[in-house]
């Protein structure tokens, strides 16, 4: 026998360009190189494309990776062969030229991953011709869209369990960033693994910082957050198309690099929109949640919601999207009464059945409550999903601003009675305008100046009187009836409020948006930020020239590891995360050349080299 196989550090190092593994990686490697299925669940930016792209260039034959997502495919086989690994993808989008140069790779031995689509894989042909090649593995991602217990699940995936039969040799890995226990399973069953282990990793994305405000002056808010996010790339998501629109112009005039994405727009415009945001440094998506699929772009700095998701899962999976790189990330949230009304009426009017309705208000209730939360708020977040964790995570509003509580029984008893006075016959607005003694002509046109509890709440303001609003319907005090246009209506939870019996604390509402002052994300010295610019230039050119978006070429990361080791030699560039042979015959001497010219520039040291 020739040299025996390489170890897998030793491709992790040389081909990828990264020090070691993370989690569970090695043993979900070694696992695959003993020929055995497993399901892997990690949260998004966990790694897990590594966990068969790593054993592909280890066993002998064709890795087949099936994707459902096409843009998504492309882009990793961008970032494979950029690294030297031989990938390529067998897709619709390809001429029939390009599809038999791929297919002639395989059958020449010439290809270590490829890429296809479940419904072109389940073709009868491409059975037969893979099973007269050699396979090395099967990787399923999106493994969640096989069960209907999942949140997408896809007709074609059910098929892909023919594949244990066909190849019943060939190891398969199934990989999704979201599956509960159920879920998970059932993924198992459906694709029929055979005694398959599996390896989670739990939901936390301990780089994302979470955030959620009360909404009182949304744009000045959002203006407010990201001015500590200028020159970052980020996404903001709004409910409708049309505020989609006008927030990404309102931000385009406020200096920012906005540019909008929703169903409503021409495809060209979309796809052209996309493509800026992959290839451009800091471009702010505002979006609807149309966009966000098969985003895999590593730097995408915050996660803005405007408005509120429709449960804990989307806000997580949008979230997700933040901070991929793992460098520190922003998901930033605001949200008031108006929000609670609207997903209430949008579970009442639903089509859905009876059954179908009350889990989606259940769930509506679940993500309410988190917003109120005055503990951890990640780890609220994560017993959601089943982890099993408490203490405070240091990384959150919650844990960073501990909210304040308040004794609010007074004031909530004050609120009912005028809810009840006023006839459960209109919204908070006018509640709260007769709260406060306010003059409207519709006070005058009911005599609500009349009432007893008319001007019993003067001494809070408008704003207070909004968060206890708020918190009452998200606590069950009080309910919007959708039937009589949004009127708040007592629930029989408030019976012991009003009769005395019972206290209520409630949250206060900071008094101004505050932000917490991340001034960016890598704290740099001013020299060092002229560097890091200069190679930014640098990775944009040659990302142009070489057609890929600018993180294929490096990670940011990459990019600060140069500045803080400056190396001067292609040697020492190898000690850097994320750059491994490939990459450096490809782009280190121009980078090295940067950074020469920049040592030129800032003689380091010499001048403020006094002992001290
Ligand atoms: P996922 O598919 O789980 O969302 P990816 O496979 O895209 O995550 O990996 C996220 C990022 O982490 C990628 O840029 C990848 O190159 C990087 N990465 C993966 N494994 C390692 C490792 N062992 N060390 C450093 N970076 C890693
Ligand atoms: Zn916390």
């Amino acid at each position: 026998m020739s040299n025996p196989s390489p170890a897998p550090l030793e491709v992790l190092r040389n081909t990828f360009g990264y020090d070691s593994f993370r989690g569970r990686q090695e043993d979900i490697i070694s696992h695959l190189l003993n020929g055995e299925d497993c399901l892997v669940i990690m949260p998004t930016g966990g790694g897990k494309s590594l966990c068969y792209q790593l054993p592909a260039l280890l066993r002998p034959g064709v890795a087949v990776v099936v994707s459902p997502l096409i843009a998504l495919m492309q882009d990793q086989v961008m970032a494979m062969q950029q690294l030297g690994v031989r990938a390529a993808c067998l897709n619709s989008s390809l001429s029939a030229q390009q599809q038999h140069t791929v297919i002639q790779q395989v059958d020449h031995k010439r290809l270590d991953l490829l890429y296809v689509a479940p419904e072109r894989l389940l073709q009868q042909d491409t059975l037969a011709w893979l099973q007269g090649t050699e396979v090395s593995l099967f990787a399923i991602d999106e493994a969640h869209c096989v069960s209907a217990w999942g949140h997408d699940f896809r007709q074609d995936y059910l098929q892909l369990n023919q594949l244990a039969e066909l190849f019943a040799a060939v190891p398969r890995i199934a990989l999704t960033a979201t599956a509960d226990p159920r879920t998970q399973t059932d993924i198992i069953h459906r694709l029929a693994l055979r005694n398959a282990q599996t390896f989670t990793h739990g939901f936390d994305r301990p780089n994302i910082c979470y955030t959620v405000q009360p909404k009182s002056d949304p744009r000045g808010q959002l203006l407010n957050f990201l001015a500590a996010h200028k020159d970052e790339a980020g996404i903001v998501y709004c409910l409708s198309r049309k505020s989609v629109d006008s927030t990404a112009a309102w931000l385009y005039q406020q200096g920012f690099n906005a540019l909008p994405y929703h169903a409503g727009l021409d495809n060209e415009v979309r796809q052209l929109h996309q493509s800026r945001f992959l290839r451009e440094d800091a471009v702010v998506m505002v979006a609807t949640i149309a966009f966000g699929m098969g985003i895999d772009k590593p730097d995408v700095r915050f996660v803005v919601h405007m408005d509120l998701p429709k449960n804990i899962e989307s806000y997580y999976q949008e979230t997700g999207r933040a901070g991929r790189d793992g460098q520190p990330a922003d998901a930033w949230m605001v949200y008031g009464l108006q929000d609670v009304v609207r997903l209430n009426r949008m579970a009442d009017e639903s089509t859905a059945t009876e059954e179908h309705k009350r889990i989606e208000r259940s769930k509506l209730e679940a993500l309410l409550g988190w917003c109120e939360v005055t503990t951890c708020r990640r780890h609220a977040l994560l017993r959601y999903f089943g982890d099993n964790v408490d203490g405070q995570c240091g990384n959150c509003d919650t844990c960073l601003q501990p909210p304040h509580t308040w004794d609010a029984t007074e004031a909530a008893r004050k609120a009912l009675s005028c809810v009840y006075r006023t006839g459960q016959r209109f919204g908070a607005g006018h509640v709260i305008d007769v709260l406060r003694g306010q003059q409207s002509e519709r006070i005058q046109r009911f005599k609500h100046d009349q009432l007893s509890t008319y001007g019993i709440g003067s001494s809070h303001s408008e704003r207070q009187w909004r968060s206890i609003f708020r918190q009452l319907v998200v606590r069950g005090y009080l309910k919007v009836d959708h039937g009589r246009f949004g009127a708040l209506v007592i629930t029989p939870d408030s019976r012991g409020l009003l009769r005395g019996e019972s206290t209520l604390q409630l949250r206060e509402d900071a008094d101004k948006s505050r932000t917490r002052k991340r001034a960016s994300t890598y704290e740099l010295q001013l020299e060092d930020e002229d560097l890091m610019q200069a190679l930014r230039n640098l990775r944009s050119r040659l990302a142009e020239a070489a057609g890929v978006p600018p993180y294929v070429v490096f990670h940011d990361a990459t990019l600060l590891g140069m500045v803080e080791t400056r190396p001067t030699s292609l040697n020492q560039m190898l000690d850097i995360s994320g750059i491994g042979q490939a990459k450096l015959d490809k782009y280190g001497e121009p980078f090295l050349q940067i950074i020469s010219e920049h040592a030129l520039v800032q003689p380091g040291g010499s001048a403020d080299a006094a002992p001290g």
